[in-house]
């Protein structure tokens, strides 16, 4: 048997293909809004109304499809008895949300399985979701900044693209989105159209702000389909206000966890109550995941993943007893001398622009950090067997970084944090200098695996094809 998906909504044929059910998709032949004013007009419930049309869907398609499964779904509002559908217009939306802001709505979710016009199976998800009390101007704000991805939505959100517009949820993370597929997945292996060994999906997102710009989806929903593992990797934008609320809210409708990246990696380190020595160390957080007691563990991944791939391009590597010159004394200056010292390194000479700066992070480790003027920064270069760029100088849109590197011993390695563009002018000189240029997009892949191994469960591959992936989008 087959499995048909009565809808043309893109995000329950997303919804599905990331849970790895197979299905074919084929819009009902229905007048969905004649249909809802009927129902409507005699008297029946949210709760009754979803189901019905859920129903109406399933049955137009499997009038086509005879001795198939037929999917229909559907969602329907309920604030205060009365049903809300999809907004009008941005006016219609903002009377909506000025309604139902600081108070909590329904989300009815249904879903039936039709098979030769008989319903097989049925469930119908609740999901109560409470709106934060959003002032005039954040109405405004939200419409502005959302109208275009909302408007074809029921009460004008998108949960993924906003969830730190809801204060609290009592319910999970699929249903929200239009689809109850834990539930549906284990109808379908009750007649065998999925195995006995599938599993529901597992969600896991980068949270930042802004986030656009952000390859990490690219990255895990690799890897998800690589090893045929059923979920989906978001990326979140959360204004820095809302940070903690929104992780503990995401957690709390099922989310497996997160990489957190600029502005929130220090206040992703004090919501944990379980923060790694590592990130502790550095200050800062980039990965949080639940152990099995339900604590919220941090972690740092940026110095392993620089370490990782340091000895991937540069096999020979080994830290002990070498000395370091570390430029820079930002976030990444911390996990990358963290991780060095940890692995054994004798020495980092630490230089920046703003000598303070250094100062201050050398003060968090052992006496082996020592700083240095940034103006001198050429005296160390043939002191040390490896330099690490960690400001963002060579970056798209900055100064090339500018330092004399002619007096290296030969041999010396030159790790450049910048990835974009790849081939930086700090890269360029160290080759010209008989040195070993290493590109900081390795890095950036490294620090990805442990968040992955501890939400997915299975260590994923650093390999060329993913690289090639990256660079290419
Ligand atoms: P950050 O905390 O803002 O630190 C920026 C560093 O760059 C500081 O040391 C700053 O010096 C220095 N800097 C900025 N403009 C400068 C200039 N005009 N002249 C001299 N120094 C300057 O940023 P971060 O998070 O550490 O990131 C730094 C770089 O590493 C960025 O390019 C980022 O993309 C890259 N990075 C890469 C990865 C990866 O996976 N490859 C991971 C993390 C970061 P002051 O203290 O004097 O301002």
């Amino acid at each position: 048997m087959k499995l048909f998906l009565a809808s043309s909504s893109v995000f329950r044929a997303n919804l599905l293909r990331r849970s790895l059910i197979p299905f074919e998709m084929v819009p009902p032949d229905i007048d969905e809004d004649r249909l809802k004013r009927d129902h409507l007009k005699a008297g029946i419930s949210s709760k009754e109304l979803s189901l019905k049309l859920a129903v109406d869907k399933a049955t137009s398609v499997s009038a086509q499809v005879s001795g198939e499964l037929c999917l229909g779904c559907d969602q329907v509002l309920e604030f205060q008895g009365e049903t809300f559908g999809k907004p009008s217009s941005p006016a219609n939306l903002e009377a909506t949300l000025k309604r139902m802001s600081g108070q909590s709505h329904i989300l009815h979710t249904a879903q039936v399985i039709v098979k030769d016009g008989k319903v097989l199976w049925s469930h119908v998800a609740r999901t109560k979701l409470f709106l934060r009390n959003l002032s005039d101007q954040a109405v405004g704000a939200y419409i502005d900044e959302n109208w275009s991805d909302v408007q074809g939505c029921a009460g004008g959100y998108l949960f993924e693209k906003t969830p730190h517009i809801f204060e609290k949820v009592e319910g999970n993370f699929t249903d929200i989105l239009g689809l109850s597929v834990s539930a549906l997945g284990e109808f379908l292996k009750s007649v065998n159209v999925l195995p006995t060994q599938w599993q529901p999906p597992k969600f896991a997102a980068v949270l930042g702000h802004p986030i656009a710009h952000s390859k990490s989806p690219t990255v895990h929903n690799h890897w998800l389909q690589k090893h045929n593992i059923g979920g989906e990797y978001l990326k979140i934008d959360v204004p820095p206000d809302h940070f903690s609320d929104t992780v503990t809210l995401l957690f709390s409708v099922g989310f497996s966890g997160f990489n957190v990246t600029i502005p929130h990696k220090h206040n992703a380190l004090q919501l944990s109550e379980r923060p790694s020595q590592r990130a502790q160390k550095i200050g800062a957080a980039n990965t949080l995941y639940l152990d099995g007691q339900g604590s919220v563990v941090a972690d740092n991944t940026d110095g392993v993943g620089f370490l990782d791939h340091l000895k991937q391009s540069c096999p020979s590597w080994k830290s002990a007893g070498q000395d370091v010159l570390v430029l820079g004394a930002g976030g990444a200056a911390r996990a990358v001398v963290s991780a060095l010292l940890d692995d054994g390194c004798r020495s980092v000479i630490l230089t920046n622009r703003t000598g303070e700066t250094a100062n201050t992070l050398a003060s968090r480790f052992a006496s082996s950090v020592k700083t240095v003027p940034w103006d001198k920064k050429d005296d160390y270069v043939g002191q040390v067997a490896l330099v690490v760029n960690t400001t963002s100088l060579g970056m798209t849109g900055m100064p090339e970084l500018n330092i004399d590197l002619s007096h290296c011993k030969p041999g010396t390695v030159f790790y450049d944090l910048v990835y974009a563009p790849l081939e930086t002018d700090f890269l360029r000189n160290a080759r010209q200098n008989q040195g070993i240029g290493v590109d900081g997009l390795g890095m950036l892949l490294h620090q990805a695996v442990p968040g992955f191994e501890a939400w997915f469960g299975c260590a994923p591959d650093v390999d060329d094809e993913l690289r090639q992936l990256v660079l290419a989008r």
